[in-house]
């Protein structure tokens, strides 16, 4: 058995993604690059609504799935000590 890269789930191992969805999610995933400077930025100095504002017109500008670039955002956020793992507490 191997595991589907973008979802987890077990898949068969003459597979590399379960779905055809999850192989461009995973491919846009890779493709999304945030800097650090601008998450800084946007924890630091907005709202919690101006950043939901900014992050989707961030994600429109390189045709990014919402999504993605949220997870994106807030796994860098976390990894920069800016915001701690909500999965932790
Ligand atoms: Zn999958």
């Amino acid at each position: 058995m191997s595991y589907c890269p973008f979802c987890k789930k077990k898949i068969a191992m003459s597979k590399a993604f379960c779905s055809r969805s999850c192989k461009e999610n995973y491919f846009q995933l890779i493709s999304i690059q945030v800097p650090d400077s601008y998450v800084k930025r946007i924890y630091t100095s907005l709202t919690e609504k101006d950043r939901a504002t900014d992050i989707e017109s961030f994600a429109n500008r390189f045709k990014w799935r919402l999504d993605l670039v949220k997870n994106k955002i807030e796994e860098k956020a976390i990894a920069l000590e800016i915001i701690t793992d909500p999965s932790k507490n």
